[in-house]
């Protein structure tokens, strides 16, 4: 069999782009991604009160003393208690 390197590298070469598309595409995902998040987020501080930790950024209710992803103290911008 006389296939030579060159069917092989041209693989390669396919696989290298669908890598770095699949990557791009990852990376577009996640960003679309927080985007909405965060825009849920502020919407539901709108809507509830509350806050966004300062450290880890996700939605802290209204009466937590502490975020309950990374346990941060949260100073209540809208004390209501
Ligand atoms: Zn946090």
């Amino acid at each position: 069999m006389i296939t030579g390197n060159s069917e092989f590298e041209g693989q390669m070469d396919m696989l290298f782009v669908a890598l770095i598309v699949l990557i791009c595409a990852i990376c577009v995902t996640f960003v679309i991604r927080n985007r909405r998040r965060a825009r849920r987020r502020l919407a539901e501080i709108a809507r509830r009160g509350g806050s966004l930790c300062p450290r880890c950024g996700r939605y802290v209710s209204p009466g937590a003393q502490a975020c309950r992803h990374c346990l941060t103290p949260v100073q209540m911008a809208t004390a209501r208690q």
